[in-house]
């Protein structure tokens, strides 16, 4: 496995291989991975020639007061994970070579953005396309694959790439999970044991509604009631930033669950923003 740290040696490279008829996969990570990471790794390596993956803990996605400068992170143990996983190539540029101090060129999707995460998080979704556009420019891919458990970042990065006309094939991959149901997250190790203990009841209580629904339950201001609930029994000390119930294309929020619908939650826990979302509704 090759490690890249310059975006114009990394662009060149792809624009070399790409000439020799490869099909290259890019996977944005922003590091210290886990298992999820590695099946998105696993996923690329059967859907390209050449796998890349990014690991950039990209500083205009977080806003004032987030964890930027704590933000987990351990390149050789990383290094090493990728490479099990038939990595080809390991970009770790720095934020100097990935923007100038005078950026000041943003790509948008705003529509997609004003709920769920977007709401706390105003600036985050800006940062996301604009890197992943340059990440799209820098490695060449015609396939890249994200996670649905950012699944709002999937919906956006989709528009966009459908909106510009960017000739990626955007390939999206389930929420890998720990038995007990949490949802891996490079955020977990801020969690205390004790937290880690009622962690998942996060994945609980999206399950339970999904059931209510199942059951004919179609109000989602109740579901949503009824999931807050749960929380604040069940979860001692956590606060909610949001519970919401999606059009899962679109993010819009939905007042009946009489289609596709999607429940997405971020819980404040301890010092960790946890966030989760599962289709009650297909
Ligand atoms: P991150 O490093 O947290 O920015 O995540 C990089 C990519 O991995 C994103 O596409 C995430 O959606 C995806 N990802 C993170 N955690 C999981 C998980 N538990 N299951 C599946 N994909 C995940």
């Amino acid at each position: 496995m090759e490690i890249i740290k310059n975006p114009q040696e990394l662009q060149k490279r792809a624009l070399e291989l790409r000439a020799q008829g490869k099909k290259v996969a890019l996977v944005p990570t922003m590091g210290y991975f886990h298992r999820g990471h590695a099946s998105l790794m696993d996923a690329a390596r059967k859907l390209a020639d050449v796998v890349i993956v990014s690991l950039f803990v990209n500083p205009t996605q977080f806003g004032p007061g987030e964890d930027l400068d704590n933000y987990p992170h351990d390149l050789e143990r990383d290094a090493a994970l990728a490479q099990e996983h038939g990595v080809d190539i390991l970009f770790t540029p720095t934020r100097d070579s990935m923007y100038y101090d005078d950026h000041c060129t943003w790509v948008e999707v705003p529509e997609l953005g004003v709920n769920l995460c977007g709401k706390s998080r105003p600036v985050h979704f800006r940062g996301v396309a604009t890197v992943v556009t340059k990440l799209f420019m820098v490695a060449q891919p015609q396939v890249a694959v994200f996670g649905q458990k950012d699944w709002q970042q999937l919906a956006i990065l989709k528009r966009m790439v459908r909106d510009l006309n960017i000739p990626v094939e955007i390939h999206a991959h389930e929420i890998v999970r720990e038995e007990s149901g949490l949802a891996l997250s490079s955020r977990n190790t801020y969690l205390t044991t004790e937290e880690k203990n009622v962690a998942p009841l996060l994945c609980k209580g999206l399950k339970m509604l999904r059931e209510m629904v199942e059951e004919g339950e179609e109000s989602a201001a109740r579901l949503k009631d009824e999931l807050e609930a749960f929380y604040a029994a069940n979860i001692p000390g956590s606060r909610v930033d949001y519970i919401e119930i999606v059009d899962p294309d679109n993010i819009t929020i939905l007042e009946r669950v009489d289609g596709p619908a999607l429940c997405a939650v971020a819980v404040y826990l301890g010092k960790a923003r946890l966030i989760d979302n599962l289709l009650i509704k297909v």
